[in-house]
């Protein structure tokens, strides 16, 4: 099974806020200047426009009903990436009973942070992709493949990793 990839925030958990920042600041890498100053941009999956980031929404692939209910297990891997350099933290990451527990520090000044499964399925950067407004108002509560498109055609995110 592939790997989940989460970013952790500074607090050393999971949340939707440092996901979205770290994708629109590090996750597209490509700038052209569309007539307001360069700025970043990325192809849309969904109808193959070039467009700013901006235009952008963060897009689920596979929707949350088929994709996390049991899901998670002791043979699910999870890598979490330090916010900064994007390359795994030096944090112990296992999963009990379908909560994900994320230590840190040592043995003697840890830091534990327990965090639920849809958290974690919310925030995986392999299931995540950029795709453009007017793509995800037609895409709507469907999920990708309902939409008419195979998952060979999705961004995700985790693919932008360095
Ligand atoms: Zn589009």
């Amino acid at each position: 099974m592939a790997a989940i990839y989460v970013v952790l925030s500074p607090g050393g958990t999971v949340t939707w806020k440092t996901t979205e920042y770290t994708a629109r600041t590090k996750l597209c890498n490509t700038f052209r200047d569309f007539g307001a100053g360069s700025e970043a941009y990325t192809k849309c999956p969904g109808c193959g426009r070039e467009l700013p980031l901006v235009v952008f929404d963060l897009d689920h692939i596979r929707a949350k009903a088929r994709y996390y209910h049991g899901y998670l297990g002791p043979d699910t891997s999870i890598v979490a990436l330090d916010a900064v350099t994007l390359r795994p933290a030096d944090v112990r990451v296992t999963v009990e009973g379908g909560v994900v527990r994320i230590e840190s520090g040592s043995i003697y000044n840890a830091k534990v942070h327990l965090v639920q499964s849809d958290v974690i399925w919310e925030n995986d950067l392999a299931n995540l992709q950029f795709l453009c407004v007017s793509c995800n108002r037609s895409k709507g509560k469907q999920t990708w493949d309902e939409w008419g498109k195979s998952l060979a055609e999705a961004k995700p995110l985790a693919a932008a990793l360095p």
